[in-house]
């Protein structure tokens, strides 16, 4: 059994020009929760004026439609994130630090000493009040500001990570980057220090390389993959190009594979078509636009093709 952790209605949105309304954003959810996915990360607690894609978490926490075996998450990047998400009655939180100096000052304004000063507050509160806790850790695979990053750097951090109690560390390639060979030596470095089963990979699609990576953490042990319904999201290094995973590309090849995820593929696909209309533009999703190119009625599409 192979887990999708669907980032599309914070990662995604918050990297989309368009603004989304909250009936809108429940909309989405609620399609994501109905396609099977058990964990849906539905926005950020940070203060709204810093992601206004993102400023009415609080309300869309709240109403999400509570499904058995459903949970959301929400990332909180301080003490007053965490008490808005507690609020909220969310069942799981995140907080997030990279694994390179500069990317980690200019998306949290903090040095990775402070992060992991800060988080040492937050996690054990979070934990106190029966919260499960992610942590990601950005830029594992390459810095869009230093270039290489160095796995034992990336994984003292994540063992003090889990020290103060992170139930799940979120590897994430952030620039997606990543191919499977360093996807190897990266795990192996970190598999022997940390369970398998703590470990989620957040691997991006900027240079096509993502369902590569992903298969060779299937094959080393992981089972906790995050995507993005419809690739949602782009990349913010890089305009135009791919950013997350789609998760209809990981789930149909996982499908194909006779691995079992619990996603109803169709009805993701109605997910990812909803999300294509509310954003306003063709989601990168490779699965996505096969289904709707062979939907689309009109246009005869014989002719050459090899
Ligand atoms: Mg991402």
């Amino acid at each position: 059994m192979i887990s999708l952790y669907e980032v599309g209605p914070r990662d995604g949105l918050q990297n989309e020009s368009a603004r989304l309304p909250v009936e809108d954003k429940l909309r989405l959810i609620a399609a994501l929760a109905e396609a099977g996915l058990k964990r849906i990360e539905v926005g950020s607690f940070v203060r709204p004026d810093w992601i206004p894609q993102l400023a009415e978490t609080d309300e869309v926490a709240r109403r999400a439609p509570r499904r058995p075996g459903v949970r959301y998450a929400a990332l909180v990047p301080n003490r007053q994130g965490l008490d808005r998400a507690v609020a909220a009655g969310i069942g799981e939180v995140a907080v997030f630090m990279s694994a390179s100096e500069t990317h980690n000052r200019k998306n949290t304004n903090k040095s990775i000493a402070q992060s992991l000063e800060h988080f040492g507050e937050i996690v054990p509160a979070a934990k106190k009040q029966g919260l499960f806790v992610r942590a990601y850790l950005s830029t594992v695979w390459g810095c869009p500001y230093e270039g290489k990053v160095d796995p034992r750097r990336a994984l003292e951090i994540s063992l003090r990570l889990r020290e103060m109690g992170c139930d799940e560390l979120s590897l994430g390639d952030t620039i997606g980057v990543g191919n499977p060979l360093q996807t190897r030596k990266i795990l192996e470095h970190f598999l022997g220090q940390l369970p398998a089963a703590m470990l989620a990979l957040h691997l991006h699609d900027t240079h096509g390389t993502a369902l590569a990576n992903c298969l060779v953490g299937m094959e080393m042990g992981i089972s906790m993959f995050d995507t993005s319904v419809g690739g949602m999201g782009g990349c913010p290094y890089a305009p135009g190009a791919a950013g997350n995973l789609a998760t209809e590309d990981l789930a149909s090849m996982l499908a194909d594979m006779g691995v079992e995820t619990g996603i109803d593929l169709d009805k993701l696909i109605e997910a990812g078509w909803l999300a294509q209309q509310l954003v306003g533009r063709k989601l990168p999703g490779r699965r996505l636009q096969a289904a709707l190119g062979r939907r689309a009625p009109g246009e005869a599409r014989e002719g050459a093709s090899t």
